[in-house]
Formats: C-alpha cells, structure tokens, sequence
C-alpha cells in the first residue's frame, strides 16, 4: 500500500531550544491550568473501578488507543501509594488483553509522558499488525503523522476495549 501524507510540513533542521529553568507548570500544577481530569473536562470513561477511569483519545489516528488514569490525584509512578502502584501492574496487563481482542493489533505500547499534566496517567497505544516501520519509538510519530479518523471511531474501539476488559 502507498501513501502520500501531502498534510506534512517539510522537516526543517532545527537547534535545540534554550533550557527554561525552572519549567513552567503543567496543568494541575500550582500556578498552572487546572486539571481536565478533575474538572471533568476529558473524555468520558468508557471503563472505571475504584482506582481507575479508562478514556477514549480525542483526535488520534489509531482506534483502540486509550489512556488509563488513576482516580487519586497524584502525579508520577514514585507518587502512587504501593497498593495502587501494585495495582497497576494488574489494571495494565488487562488494558493490553483487551487491545490485543480488537485484533489486528502487533503490539500494544505503553507511554507515560507526564509533560502536559501533573496526574497519574498512561497511554496505551496499538501498533497495527505488520506495521513494522512504526514498531518502539516511531510508533507514536506515525500515530501523529498519519491523518485522524473520527473521535467517534475512536472512542467506540475504546467501548469495545473496555467490553472486553
Ligand atoms: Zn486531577
């Protein structure tokens, strides 16, 4: 299959930016904009329990991707008290399960940027089957660069996701 991406920029080389110390807040950071998961201003569970909440993306370009958030509000992986942290570990590898039952998928990826908001949560994104260009790294930059489908197709591949949690 060929694909021309004709939305692209053309790459420019650029320098590495000035170092901003210290850095400004993320979201729910004191003296940063609120928190969307708190004020609600995310998408809608498709999935929760007592720890977690499990959201659809908005403009994405891979349905079955979804991003896992912990109920508390706490910022990194050292932040999270043992029990949730043991949790976690449970609550992921069902997320995976559940992805990989779309089928199609080669493998699930697991992100934890932390840079835009100081709460709790992970990214967890399929590599089309046979996508092997995409495979560790690149997967997320083609994610970005390959156009969006619908949010409403994402977020139903997230219901189905959260069916077979
Ligand atoms: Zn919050």
């Amino acid at each position: 299959m060929s694909m021309t991406l004709p939305y692209l920029e053309p790459l420019v080389p650029r320098d590495p930016g000035e170092r901003r110390i210290p850095e400004p807040p993320r979201r729910g950071e004191e003296g940063g904009p609120p928190c969307r998961i708190c004020s609600g201003e995310t998408t809608s569970a498709v999935w929760s329990d007592e720890n977690w909440t499990l959201h659809p993306p908005i403009g994405g370009s891979l349905p079955g991707a979804v991003w896992l958030a912990s109920r508390a509000h706490v910022d990194s992986f050292c932040d999270l008290p043992d029990e949730l942290a043991a949790d976690f570990g449970r609550v992921a590898a069902r997320v995976e399960r559940a992805i990989l039952a779309l089928g199609g998928v080669g493998r699930v990826h697991v992100y934890r940027w932390g840079d835009g908001g100081a709460h709790f949560h992970v990214w967890f994104i399929p590599r089309p089957l046979g996508m092997l260009e995409a495979s560790g790294m690149m997967l997320p930059l083609w994610e970005d660069a390959l156009p969006n489908v619908a949010d409403e197709e994402l977020a139903a591949a997230a219901k189905r996701v959260a069916a077979a949690m």
